[in-house]
């Protein structure tokens, strides 16, 4: 399964053009996406995303066409948003549930152990029933994560996700990130080059709304 990304553009009402004919082929692994501040990373996850439309151009994973099967993609899409807003006064488990029934697990059983697999698959299970607000940066982003496999997504995009988490945190994170990666397409996007060298077998560098790299990660960052 690949996710294939052709002459994608996109202009904001402003005048600020996002995406220029934005084309990447992403295989299943760790796929980083790479630029500064305003390069347009947030533009194409929330596009890939479904949560926006482009002007022009296809979205494509596998037969799966992004932009004309919405519906279908969000069935096999995970998400962590760069802003993950959270209900401070629930509880890990209570939280993971209602998500749960939002992707459209009825069955109570089902839900309960599927709340349960991805509570240990994150390693949060044993603060299940602690309040998300005391929660810490690091812990808050594997809930993140948490929410995001419910449905084992075939498709798991993750803008920024470590920012402000200190370097065990990071590191336990990207571990989690990295297991999944294994069988699932990951889009992680960053400004850290050492992250994306470290851990992506894939990257692009995206600038001002242009894809000006992609390859592997050890060869273009020694070309740099
Ligand atoms: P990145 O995620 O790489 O920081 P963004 O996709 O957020 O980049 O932004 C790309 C460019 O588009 C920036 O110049 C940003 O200011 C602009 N932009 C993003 N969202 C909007 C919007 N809703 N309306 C107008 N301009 C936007
Ligand atoms: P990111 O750090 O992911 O690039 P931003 O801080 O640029 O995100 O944007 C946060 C929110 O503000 C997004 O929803 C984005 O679409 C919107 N936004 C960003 N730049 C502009 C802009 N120039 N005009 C209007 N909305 C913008």
């Amino acid at each position: 399964m690949k996710l294939v990304i052709e002459n994608l553009n996109k202009t904001y009402a402003n005048g600020v053009q996002a995406l220029q004919n934005v084309s990447l082929e992403i295989p299943t692994g760790m796929f980083g996406l790479l630029g500064p501040n305003g390069a347009g990373k947030s533009t194409l996850m929330r596009t890939v995303a479904t949560l926006q439309d482009a002007d022009s151009g296809s979205i494509k994973l596998g037969a799966l066409n992004v932009q004309s099967e919405k519906q279908e993609l969000r069935k096999v899409l995970g998400y962590l948003p760069q802003q993950f807003g959270l209900y401070p006064k629930m509880t890990a488990e209570v939280l993971l549930n209602h998500f749960a029934v939002l992707k459209g697990i009825t069955a109570k059983k089902q839900r309960k152990e599927l709340v349960a697999f991805v509570l240990q698959k994150t390693n949060l299970y044993e603060v299940r029933n602690q309040h998300l607000g005391g929660f810490s940066g690091g812990m808050k982003q594997r809930f993140g994560i948490a929410q995001a496999i419910l449905n084992n997504p075939k498709l798991l995009i993750v803008d920024e996700p470590t920012a402000g988490l200190d370097p065990k945190e990071r590191n336990r994170f990207y571990n989690l990130l990295s297991e999944i990666a294994e069988n699932t397409i990951v889009v992680l996007s960053t400004h850290i080059v050492d992250d994306v060298k470290e851990l992506c077998t894939q990257m692009a560098i995206i600038n001002a709304g242009n894809v000006v790299l992609q390859g592997n990660p050890i060869q273009l960052i020694e070309d740099l």
